[in-house]
């Protein structure tokens, strides 16, 4: 069948007459009369439609088709009646596949609120910027086990697909989402989280209502409103979602990435902290509850002054961050947490407000060493007590540090330039460690019952922060940026190399595909010892080394074609990334790679009397801020190998050393790779129709420039001209043996069996390889339909 196809949306009132003009055939009304129907669930899919003998009958005249059909659009969406529209649900059918077709296509569909898309098996998803009523829960049960022509594109086919492919082989799932900040990423989460608990069908409705709970609530502390988007994830997830191998859902985990810590003390301008700082500050106003927490009523803490709020009114007063509040304590109470561990949550996050408003002044001293003295001790007696620990040790711990010089350990004050450093350190190690500690408390809360997991299955889903070039790039943006090079070698691997081999393998005829491969910039990153990160970390050791001086480094090791200095004497320096150039400024490289606690403010951590507290600085099992453990990875070539073929994680050794936010960071990447090259992939690319986050408006150049970016197109090509599905033979026929055997029967494992069944099911275009039968997903379609009705 040709592609187009044909979806009406009808109203719940269609007019009681339509007058049908004379040029079309009673067939054509027929179908039309059919569509029209008021009972959603008599209406007839797409498929159906397609199957309609009117359809039928043009197939070859699809001008006619056309014609008819948008002539119809005219005279009914004048009318209001109905709205009609032709797009293209798969791109990989496309007879001519180039830019401009694609990106109209997409327009196309977007025009009809048809925001999703297939080229092969990754979908695209084009941000709608408001509400589509797409996702009610009779929408969510027509996805169920559908055949995927059977309706339009939806992210809940994914998740659906996702399901199937776990129950079916008996094998982990990962669902990759990319996109740049603001695409969709989150939201495209959220839904396929809902879709796999109904999938999942919990049989206990707590454990499927915490499930639901917990990216609201992680996000609470890890998103915050950029200039880019008002509920950026400041931090990479990986939600697990564990089932038994028959399919039930029986918890949850999440691991966390690179949480943007330097955000809760200085946001640039237009931003915001995290989300959690405003919801208590306005929750805890409502309940009267200000005072308990020590929190001041009139200016804003410092950590909270940006340019959106000048006075405290300004977020204690908003109805949202009320709501939002209420929702946040709901989400930690339906999830297990205690009511003392919800107090001592607030007593942190309030404390590290706190914090900030500790201010230093300079004290003149007759030995002409620069001191510094706590010049407001209210906020200091604040955050001690909120913290259970003493105030005058807090001042020492700020104002002073221990050097242990020939045996002998002697205190030293600190400048009031060091002090707020150390301040402002405390701070964000406080904030990393709690969303650490939440992370782990929800784990344990939604860790499955021993044997209920055993052999379970999982599914995976990765929502990694966006690629992000500002006017001010800075060690934040470069990391963020990097994750998406590996996430963007990650998808190449899969969709082109990996591809490609398997071909060679099989002895299948693969045409020789060119793709944009961005290795040889991972590597410039990555590499030992002369990569950028490895640089990095060699210079922080260094006590001398400056951020001009890393600059410096930079240019003279990087011989890569892929890195440029604009100009001499600044910090600043670019990366032509895979999607697009990026200026990076040097300043505060080294402070934030170090991100160093002084060990007398640990220490003094661990003499508080709130058992929180103490955990935050006992566990070194806390991935963020002065880790004991760091991870000297395998070279970086352990990356480039099929870890599909050989199964080996990237190994790991630990010694007792000071851990950088650089080797954290490479470390976590391996982590997450490891995690993900053991399931079987699906991709969703999110795509921004526009930078201004307005509804209907789709801006071709920028969807392009995405488009190329993300190699969606060359993926249509090899998709089309390949064979999505490769399945062992002895897992073939296993599965397959049905139609064209008797139950009885055991037939050898051979490509000849495999032809047999593929020959009674009347099919063709598939290919035998050496173990493995090549099929087209819509081969697959038909054998599973099949293998239902016999
Ligand atoms: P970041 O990288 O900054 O975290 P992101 O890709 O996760 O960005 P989201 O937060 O998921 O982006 O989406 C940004 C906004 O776009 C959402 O807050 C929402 O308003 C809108 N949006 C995204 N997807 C949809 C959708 N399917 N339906 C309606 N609105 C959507
Ligand atoms: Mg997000």
């Amino acid at each position: 069948l040709h592609p187009m196809r044909a979806l009406f949306k009808i109203p719940r009132n269609p007019p009681p007459t339509l007058q049908q003009p004379e040029l079309w055939s009673s067939e054509f009304n027929d179908f039309i009369n059919k569509c029209l129907t008021k009972d959603y669930e008599k209406r007839p899919t797409v498929s159906s439609l397609l199957q309609h003998d009117f359809i039928k009958q043009i197939e070859g005249k699809e001008n006619v088709l056309q014609r008819q059909l948008m002539e119809f659009i005219d005279v009914h969406q004048q009318m209001g009646a109905v709205s009609l529209y032709l797009y293209v649900d798969d791109l990989a059918t496309l007879e001519v596949l180039d830019e401009n077709t694609v990106t109209e296509q997409l327009q196309k569909s977007y025009a009809k609120d048809q925001i999703y898309t297939y080229v092969g098996d990754i979908l695209i998803a084009v941000n709608p910027f408001r509400n589509v009523d797409i996702y009610s829960s009779q929408h969510s049960k027509l996805y169920i086990g559908a055949k995927r022509t059977a309706n339009p594109p939806h992210i809940f086919a994914v998740a659906d697909i996702g399901y199937q492919s776990m129950v079916t082989y008996n094998s982990d799932q990962c669902i990759v989402i990319s996109g740049e900040s603001g695409a969709g990423k989150t939201q495209s989460a959220h839904l396929l989280v809902q879709q796999l608990t109904v999938l999942g069908k919990a049989n206990n409705r707590t454990l499927q209502e915490k499930i639901l709970q917990v990216n609201n609530l992680v996000e609470a502390f890890g998103n915050a409103g950029t200039i880019i988007n008002d509920n950026s994830s400041r931090f990479g997830k990986y939600l697990e979602m564990k089932f038994t191998c028959g399919g039930t859902v029986v918890g949850a985990q999440i691991s966390e990435y690179l949480l943007e810590k330097s955000r809760v003390v200085h946001q640039a301008v237009g931003e915001k902290n995290f989300h959690i700082f405003y919801y208590i500050y306005a929750g805890l106003a409502e309940k009267k509850k200000l005072a308990h927490y020590k929190l001041p009523e009139y200016r804003p803490p410092r950590y909270l002054q940006n340019d959106h709020f000048r006075i405290v009114q300004d977020f204690m007063n908003n109805s949202f961050y009320k709501s939002q509040f209420e929702l946040i304590e709901q989400c930690f109470k339906v999830i297990g947490f205690t009511l003392e561990e919800l107090g001592s949550v607030y007593s942190v996050l309030a404390a590290i407000l706190n914090v900030g408003n500790i201010e230093f002044s300079a004290v003149v001293s007759e030995h002409m060493i620069d001191k510094s003295n706590i010049s407001n001790p209210v906020a200091l007696e604040n955050c001690a007590s909120l913290l259970c620990i003493q105030a005058d040790e807090l001042q020492e711990a700020l104002t002073s540090h221990c050097v242990v010089t020939r045996g002998e350990t002697i205190i030293r004050p600190n400048t009031v330039e060091k002090a707020t450093d150390v301040r402002d350190a405390m701070a964000k190690a406080l904030y990393g460690r709690l969303f650490s500690w939440i992370v782990n408390r929800i784990n344990t809360l939604l860790k499955p019952d021993k044997h209920l997991s055993d052999d379970g299955l999982n599914i995976g889903i990765l929502d990694i922060f966006g690629f992000e070039n500002f006017k001010k790039n800075s060690f934040e943006q470069l990391c963020i940026n990097i994750a998406n090079e590996q996430i963007q070698f990650y998808f190449n691997q899969h969709v082109f190399a990996w591809e490609q081999n398997e071909y060679l393998y099989e002895g299948v005829d693969a045409r020789v595909i060119e793709y944009e491969d961005n290795r040889p910039l991972l590597d410039m990153f990555l590499q030992k010892p002369m990569g950028l990160l490895s640089l990095l970390d060699e210079e922080s050791r260094f006590p001398q080394a400056t951020d001009q001086t890393l600059v410096e480094k930079f240019e003279d090791n990087l011989k890569s074609k892929y890195f440029w200095r604009p100009k001499r004497v600044d910090l600043t320096f670019g990366i032509y990334h895979y999607a697009g150039k990026v200026l990076y400024n040097a300043s505060g490289f080294l402070a934030k790679n170090r991100d160093t606690l002084p060990a007398d403010i640990v220490l003094l951590l661990r003499s508080s009397e709130n058992n929180l507290i103490r955990q935050l600085v006992t566990h070194p099992l806390t991935k963020t801020g002065i880790a004991i453990v760091v991870i000297f990875l395998l070279s970086f070539s352990s990356l480039h190998t099929d870890h599909r073929d050989t199964g080996h994680h990237p190994r790991e050794t630990t010694s007792m050393k000071t851990q950088t936010v650089a080797s954290y960071f490479r470390y976590s990447l391996m982590d997450l790779l490891s995690k993900m090259v053991v399931g079987q992939p699906h991709f969703v690319r999110c795509i921004k129709p526009n930078n201004d986050r307005q509804a209907n408006k789709f801006d071709k150049e920028k969807v392009l420039v995405q488009l190329r970016y993300t190699g969606i197109l060359e993926t249509a090509r090899i998709r089309r001209q390949g064979y999505s599905h490769r399945i062992l033979f002895a897992n073939f026929i296993k599965r397959y043996y049905l139609i064209c055997y008797k139950t009885n029967d055991d037939p050898p494992v051979s490509p000849e069996t495999c032809a047999a069944i593929l020959e009674k099911a009347h099919l063709d275009n598939w290919v035998l390889g050496k173990t493995k039968v090549f099929l087209k997903y819509y081969h697959v379609e038909q054998l599973n339909l099949m293998r239902k009705e016999t």
